[in-house]
């Protein structure tokens, strides 16, 4: 596992997710008494004054709970896929995740970013159609309009592999709840 990238979930005093943060974060609010630990990953960082194991879910110990769920779907191909159900959103056509490729609705040289309210699933042929285009331009209305999934939107599967699918840690799934159930 690569230390570097490694994320921390944050519940609220509450329990409640509130967001995900670089677990260096996260073990400055647990050394500051704002948090505490509730699950590790079982790696250790070392400096050469100490360890430091590292906090996969911590809670805040102060404020108010915060009813808010705020942990994104993060913008990945698998999630993608899954958000579109795996078809062509401009033919419809089912694909195979191996040869789905990812249109942007606003074409990258005129700006378009990688993010889930500008890009859709789509085939290699239709991808290729559209080019630089705008849909308009290129008279390729989308069968749907690129919105960001709603947490827990993506539909469900085995828990270990709806882990991978949303870039969630196993270890922080109990405390996720319902949506990701
Ligand atoms: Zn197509």
């Amino acid at each position: 596992m690569d230390l570097l990238s490694l994320q921390t979930l944050v519940l609220d005093r509450g329990f409640i997710p509130i967001r995900r943060v670089h677990w260096t974060r996260a073990v400055s609010m647990w050394w500051v008494g704002r948090a505490e630990v509730l699950e590790e990953y079982g790696l250790v960082a070392r400096s050469p004054s100490m360890e430091i194991p590292i906090p996969a879910v911590v809670r805040h110990l102060r404020g108010e709970p915060r009813r808010r769920w705020t942990v994104e779907v993060r913008f990945s191909r698998r999630a993608l896929f899954l958000r579109d159900g795996g078809r062509c959103q401009y033919c419809g056509r089912k694909l195979p995740f191996q040869l789905a490729t990812h249109d942007h609705v606003v074409p990258r040289s005129r700006g378009g970013q990688t993010v889930w309210d500008n890009v859709l699933l789509a085939c290699l042929p239709c991808n290729q159609r559209k080019g630089a285009r705008m849909p308009e331009e290129a008279r390729m209305k989308p069968l749907s309009l690129p919105r960001r999934p709603k947490p827990g939107s993506i539909p469900a599967g085995p828990r270990g592999e709806e882990a991978q699918l949303l870039d969630i840690p196993p270890l922080w799934l109990p405390y996720l709840g319902r949506p990701l159930a």
